[in-house]
């Protein structure tokens, strides 16, 4: 039933039993069934964040994909306050957008696309401006780099700072300790490293920041966060109807990383992340980061020079392998390979042997314009697109 691979961060093939779990009977959202639902998947939300204090902490679930959690917590927290968003790509770049639509107070502190964050510089700013709250994404998914969580955190409480963070790529691959990082609110999606279906997304915040949302200007109607919150701790449903079939979904993915053990479950996905990239070092790919630096879920790898990224993508696509492009300043310069979802050793060898016979099918192309250069051949101009069909042919198809 595996029509296609994806190697995407997102989203991904799901379990067989996440599929089925779509087809469970049909219930309303305003009945004790639902309000089940809802607690099951609420509980085990809190125990993949790690919390120990479970009394301190509450998760709701919002029916839209990850960006409707990060534009919920930031157009509920700021009321007129000063809002920092730090940022190294374009996730980082895409909360200072949300923000700046809700919070006129909205400041952007900026690292290139793939540097580290610099602590000392995020230091010296909090120390120089009066900023209330800090946000900013944990795996930063455009260049693979997972951002100091523990180290902003412990900054954020130094200097009295509400923390945000978007984890919406790196939960159900990374521990993410709410308590230990001092995290006030953080998001994630249904469909990355939960390994869900696309259209859920959620926010786990601490019961005392939740209940001062109810003080501040409502700037939403249906992402309203506090209404989220207001409506799970009265009736344990949602203000809105929600897409009920993808809960159990939820509930299914939430429970199989669960039962593998959270531990477990990183563990897996680290030794795929790290199958992957021996595999594509053997093959002379080079990374945009130090592997220190990436998380579990994906790696970018550069493009090699001679390499058109849609032709690339083509070919792997005609061995049903989708990877992804690039964004913004990485737009044709380096291309993305997910490991999370239901891919296993088995399909990353695929992956790497597919790989290995794209890639040579580019070198022929190569070589061979390097020898129609040399026979002087004057007739032949090499278009992307007869490029592409020669390429074809001199791999047998
Ligand atoms: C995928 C992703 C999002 C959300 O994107 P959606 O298209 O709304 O799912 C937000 N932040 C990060 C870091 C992501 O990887």
């Amino acid at each position: 039933m595996k029509n296609f691979l994806l190697f995407t961060p997102g989203p991904v093939n799901v379990a067989k039993n996440v599929r089925m779990a779509v087809c469970r009977e049909d219930i309303c959202h305003r009945e004790t069934e639902f309000e089940c639902l809802l607690q099951s998947i609420e509980n085990k939300l809190l125990k993949l964040f790690e919390i120990k204090n479970i009394a301190d902490y509450r998760a709701v679930v919002i029916t839209g994909s990850g960006t409707a959690a990060n534009e919920s917590i930031l157009s509920s927290v700021a009321g007129e306050k000063n809002i920092l968003i730090i940022s190294n790509g374009e996730f980082g770049e895409r909360l200072f957008r949300i923000s700046k639509v809700h919070n006129k107070n909205t400041f952007l502190l900026e690292f290139s696309w793939g540097e580290r964050f610099d602590l000392k510089i995020i230091e010296a700013y909090l120390i120089k401006h009066e900023i209330d709250i800090v946000a900013m994404v944990h795996h930063e998914t455009s260049s693979g780099m997972l951002n100091p969580l523990e180290k902003v955190g412990a900054l954020s409480k130094a200097y009295g700072v509400m923390y945000i963070v978007d984890c919406v790529s790196s939960a159900g691959a990374e521990v993410i300790d709410m308590e230990k990082c001092h995290i006030a609110f953080c998001s994630s999606s249904s469909s990355k490293a939960i390994g869900s279906y696309s259209g859920l997304s959620f926010v786990v915040g601490k019961i005392e920041e939740f209940e001062k949302l109810k003080y501040l200007p409502v700037k939403t109607t249906y992402l309203n966060l506090y209404k989220f919150y207001h409506f799970i701790n009265t009736v344990s449903q949602t203000p809105n109807t929600p897409a009920v079939h993808l809960f159990y979904a939820l509930e299914q993915a939430l429970i199989n990383i669960l039962n593998e053990g959270g531990s477990n479950h990183y563990a897996y996905l680290k030794s795929k992340a790290h199958l992957l990239r021996k595999g594509m070092l053997e093959l002379g790919l080079k990374f945009l980061i130090d592997q220190k630096d990436m998380c579990s879920v994906l790696t970018t790898v550069h493009i090699p020079s001679h390499i058109d990224v849609g032709i690339f993508r083509k070919k792997l696509r005609e061995k049903s392998i989708i990877i992804y492009e690039g964004k913004g300043c990485f737009k044709n310069r380096v291309f993305q390979v997910g490991n999370i979802g239901e891919l296993s050793y088995d399909d990353i060898q695929f992956f790497l042997d597919s790989l290995r016979e794209v890639l040579q099918s580019f070198d022929m192309v190569e070589t061979k314009r390097f020898v129609s250069i040399n026979d002087h051949n004057p007739m032949f101009t090499y278009t992307k697109e007869n490029l592409e069909n020669e390429s074809l042919i001199s791999v047998g198809k």
